[in-house]
């Protein structure tokens, strides 16, 4: 038996970095330099029984596969997928599960009740569900479940606000004997997911370790073309604000889930260092943790 290891295998938001269709500077950069590309957020976790367990279904799972490998070489198949919700980046590789590449073969995918009801209007997802190659199941909205039996930790979806037009979505508590991971790439607003509580008390509550948080926009000026309102996400601004500086017992908090124009997509950029400063970090892509299995 070994520990559990959650890997970072995407910490962009579900456009990619560098984004299709954008040539400005953010792009150009990644571009001329392929250390800095950025795949949509997913984890990958090795169970304690050698199991293996994805989390978010991307287009580049190919790329995100071999990150995966080496860090922890797998072998056999998937053991289970868990979506948070059905925005593009977290669903547009489910695809690849089917004949044409994987041909899995009853792929047990945990999601919410919404984004099952979505894989049964959706023809293309329908048929990957008629044809065996996966199984949709359904959690119950914050209640811890084994994502398959004798994996050695638990993942408790917990439900989060984010513009719901196509599904829910949850963010998801990774629980071990030797801490708790929080995946939470999504969220519309540290206010409705919060309510009254601090991040700190609200983590604490949780017994969260290490929080991979939405990171999506570093600030409001980021994007002058559209109304920031109807692309909600707390600002990592606004996150350290509500933070200030980290102190010794603080849980171990990385921004994930970058938009292309986040200026912490340049490690050369003040923003970099202001993040640095606060003592709070970047997630990275092969970033990996060990968690003490149940
Ligand atoms: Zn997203
Ligand atoms: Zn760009
Ligand atoms: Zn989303």
């Amino acid at each position: 038996m070994r520990d559990v290891r959650v890997t970072v295998l995407g910490s962009a938001q579900d456009g990619g970095v560098p984004q299709p269709g954008c040539s400005r500077e953010c792009c150009l950069r990644v571009r001329a330099n392929d250390a800095l590309r950025r795949h949509p957020v997913s984890l990958g976790i090795v169970g304690s029984d050698g199991s293996t367990h994805l989390i978010e279904a991307s287009r580049a799972m190919g790329e995100q596969f071999e990150i995966w490998h080496s860090v922890d070489p797998m072998e056999g198949p998937l053991s289970s997928l868990s979506v948070t919700h059905a925005h593009l980046g977290h669903v547009d590789g489910l695809g690849l599960f089917g004949k044409e590449v994987m041909g899995a073969s009853h792929l047990t995918m945990h999601c919410s009740q919404s984004v099952a009801d979505l894989i049964e209007n959706n023809p293309i997802w329908r048929a990957l569900r008629e044809q065996g190659v996966i199984v949709p199941n359904v959690w119950s909205s914050g209640e811890a479940f084994e994502p398959s039996p004798g994996c050695g930790f638990r993942i408790r979806p917990i439900p989060v606000p984010h513009r719901d037009e196509l599904s829910d979505n949850h963010a998801l508590l990774i629980e071990a004997n030797g801490g708790n991971l929080l995946f939470m790439p999504d969220h519309d607003s540290w206010a409705e997911t919060l309510g009254e509580a601090s991040i700190r008390e609200w983590l604490a509550t949780l017994e969260v370790d290490i929080a991979l948080l939405d990171g999506t926009f570093w600030d409001e000026q980021e994007l002058p073309h559209r109304d920031m309102s109807e692309v909600p996400h707390p600002t990592v601004t606004e996150s350290l604000e509500r933070l200030g500086e980290r102190e010794t017992e603080d849980p171990d908090i990385r921004f994930i889930h970058l938009n292309h124009t986040n200026p912490l997509c340049n490690p050369d950029s003040s923003e970099v260092a202001e993040l640095a400063a606060s003592g709070w970090a970047l997630a990275s892509e092969g970033d990996s943790f060990t968690l003490e299995r149940l």
